[in-house]
């Protein structure tokens, strides 16, 4: 898609984070799946359920914009995805496939607090007024799961230290 304008670039951005989003909602369950019966895999499956939140804040983002929600490749969060795709297989230690997990969707996190957080900025600048509250609603729920695998990953570490 050619862009000339900020607005174009906005659009991009938010078509490649509900790319992303979707991507990240078919992993989380693998992730889940992969350390059952755990705090993590708890955590995995609560930030499932906030990803389907996202989703739908993106779709009235694109509503408020008349713009068809349609998304565009991320090949960056495809690169992060397959990173914990390949600790899944080649973990052979469960305390190994969990601490490469949080590591994993840190990355995946991280990215989208980058992304979120640039969106934000250029809704302000852009004046689109009510899109910015959903998407710092989605930049504040991709800070929170950060937050809680930081705690999830120094449990782990306690409990093998001790
Ligand atoms: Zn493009
Ligand atoms: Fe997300
Ligand atoms: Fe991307
Ligand atoms: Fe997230």
């Amino acid at each position: 898609m050619a862009m000339t304008t900020k607005e174009d670039l906005f659009l991009h951005f938010l078509r490649d984070m509900f790319y992303a989003e979707k991507q990240i909602l078919k992993a989380l369950p693998k992730m889940a799946e992969a350390v059952d019966g755990t705090p993590l895999a708890d955590a995995f499956r609560e930030h499932e359920q906030e990803t389907r939140g996202q989703v739908d804040r993106l779709k009235k983002v694109f509503e408020l914009g008349n713009k068809e929600a349609k998304g565009v490749k991320c090949e960056a969060v495809i690169g992060l995805i397959e990173e914990s795709e390949e600790i899944m297989e080649d973990a052979k230690d469960q305390g190994v496939l969990a601490a490469g997990l949080v590591a994993g969707a840190q990355a995946v996190e991280h990215y989208e607090i980058a992304r979120y957080g640039t969106l934000v900025e250029w809704a302000k600048e852009l004046g689109y007024d009510e899109s910015i509250p959903l998407l710092e609603k989605n930049l504040q729920e991709e800070k929170n799961a950060d937050k809680k695998l930081t705690e999830i990953a120094l449990d782990f570490a306690n409990k093998q230290a001790a």
